[in-house]
Order: C-alpha cells, then structure tokens, then sequence
C-alpha cells in the first residue's frame, strides 16, 4: 500500500508498505481522509520525526476486515481516544486526556493514516452520525480538540473572547465558540487571507497583531477580553493576549511553539488572572464533534481548504501550510495514490 513515510532529511516520498495484519481486537481500516495536523509540521519540518515514521492522526475510514469483531466491512468510522484508567486524579477530576496511567505518546515511531490502510483497536470505533460524510468526520480530532479547550476554559456566551492565531485550530476554536453563541469574537492573526477566513467562520472581528492596545501598567487596556484562546504557538502573541485581558481573565494556551513568552506575573498577580493549558479531548471522546460536525452549525467549507491532495502532494503542501498560504485545515486523500 502506499505511504508517505518519514526520511531524516525531512522529505517525505510515498513507499509501498506491506498491508498491516490486524492483531486480536483489531480491524483493518481503509483510510479515507486525514488532515494535516500543527504538530505533523513541527514533527516533519523541525525534523523530529524518526525516520520510517508515517504520521497523520486526524482520520476517518473504512472498515474493511473486521477480524474477529462484530463490525461490518463497509462501516464507516472514526477512532475514539482511549479512555484514562478512571481512577487516578486527573481521571476522577473528569481529565482521563491527562491521565497519570496513560502511555506515553509515541510521537517519533508513530503508525499512522497518512497510508492507504490503518489497523485500529475494534472496542474504540464511533459510527458516523446519519448524513455525516467521511470528509467531514476527519475533522472529529481537531474539532474535539476545540471543544476540550472551549469546556476548560468555561466561557459563556456573553463573553469577550480573543483568539491569537488564524491556522486550522484558531479557526476551529473560533468557529466552535461562535456555533455556541458567543458573538464577540476578535482573531489576531497577520496574514490577511486568514483574518478574511476567520470573519468567515465565525469572529466577529479580524484585527493584525499590531493593532492590539498596548497594555497600561496594572489595569486592563480600553477595551479588554474576558478570555483569550492562545493558538499561534508563537512567543509574542501569548504576552499579547496577557495583555488584553480584563480583571479575572483567562488565557488558555492550545498552540504549542519553540520560544517560550515571557509571562508578565505582575500583571497576572494584579488583574487576578488564570492561565491553563489546553491539549487532547473531554471525557467523553469523539461523539460531541461528531454530533457538532453534524449539526451543521460549523462552516465546514471554510474551515476545510476545498481541495484535497494525495500523499506524493503532502509534503510540498506541508511547506505551504507552514508559510500561511492555506488558511484551512489540508485533508489528505491516500485513496488518490496507487
Ligand atoms: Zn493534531
Ligand atoms: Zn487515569
């Protein structure tokens, strides 16, 4: 089958592999979309990737061996996360996506769909909800994601929201916060094609990181946010979304980067502010994106680049994506490789 799989020169050539034999509890899965990901492009283009590696973790498919499952051939399906063991502290806390027991993320070595075919465990397949299409249920990882950050955070329809960073995440969140009835919405992005796509999905203003107010010593700027989304992974905008925050504030971070911000812990200590971290899902999985996905409350065709590409593209896509030429989230199409 073909697969795009990781070199330690950071290329990325599609390979023929063996077809994966599914092991006891398994299904083998014909991928049928899989988007790319922040984390694959730190993973390809920062080179910490392991050679041999196939990423890609976004993905709907296929059943087509269901092993000895009760599964058919032919269903449709994502894959849920594995719970958390249920009963150590992040577990009992409703937090299994911290679980203590988990195992650690394997990263470097990682099976994944950007290959023609996946093995998955049978006990963690969700069906798709009745008219959601395998396209649009690759979006079930991401999505979860938002949503997870959007619950942690605990924001509320009335509130101010600020959202640093316009890539597929920023978007997401933005759109997710905007299918939940939050109206004030501002996105700080510089690239104009992303700040034209987020006033597409949802904010309700799209402003260049040099327009934020600078932040007057221990009180808020003129016109404060009441929780500020940190998507960019990028140092200079988390102390700016610090910034921009009212008294009890939060900001959560969810873009991972390489420079650390500097955290203004004055401001923080006067302002009473909270700072968490977002990452993985809620409790309860997959099916809430599923069912948001669904709904059709989430502008599905802006949030998603309209045309897919195949493996041989990914990897010059992937240059693309990193210069902020594609405001959308890519979904690659393995099914277009022979
Ligand atoms: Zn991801
Ligand atoms: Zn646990």
């Amino acid at each position: 089958m073909p697969a795009a799989v990781y070199q330690a020169d950071g290329s990325m050539p599609v390979e023929q592999l063996p077809i994966p034999t599914p092991g006891p509890g398994e299904v083998l899965v014909e991928v049928s979309h899989c988007g790319v990901c922040g984390t694959d492009l730190h993973l390809v283009l920062e080179r910490y990737a392991r050679p041999g590696a196939v990423l890609g973790h976004e993905w709907s498919g296929t059943v087509v061996a269901a092993g000895n499952s009760d599964w058919s051939v032919g269903t449709e399906i994502v894959v849920n996360p594995k719970s958390g063991c249920g009963t150590c502290r992040p577990c009992l806390l409703g937090r299994p996506s911290v679980c203590l027991r988990r195992p650690p993320p394997d990263y470097f070595g990682f099976r994944g769909a950007f290959a023609r075919y996946v093995t998955a465990p049978a006990d963690r397949l969700l069906t798709l909800p009745d008219g959601l299409a395998l396209r649009t249920a690759a979006l079930a990882e991401p999505t979860a994601i938002a949503i997870h950050a959007a619950n942690l955070a605990g924001v509320a329809p009335g509130d101010r929201v600020l959202v640093t960073g316009g890539g597929p995440v920023g978007l997401l969140i933005t759109a997710v916060l905007a299918a939940r009835g939050v109206r004030d919405i501002t996105v700080s992005e510089p690239a104009p094609a992303r700040r034209e796509r987020a006033l597409e999905v949802g904010a309700s203003e799209a402003v260049a990181p040099d327009s934020l107010e600078q932040a007057p010593m221990g009180r808020p700027v003129a016109s404060p946010f009441t929780f500020a989304f940190e998507c960019s992974g990028v140092a200079p905008a988390a102390e700016a979304a610090l910034d921009q925050l009212d008294y009890a504030g939060t900001l959560v971070f969810v873009g991972t980067g390489r420079d650390w911000p500097r955290i203004n812990h004055n401001r923080a200590i006067v302002l009473e502010l909270t700072i968490i971290g977002a990452y993985n899902y809620d409790a309860d999985g997959f099916g809430p994106a599923l069912a948001l996905l669904a709904s059709g409350d989430l502008p599905v065709d802006r949030l998603v680049e309209p045309v897919d590409v195949s493996l041989r593209e990914l990897r010059s896509t992937m240059d693309q994506l990193a210069a902020g030429r594609l405001p959308g989230k890519v979904l690659v199409r393995p099914g277009a490789d022979v």
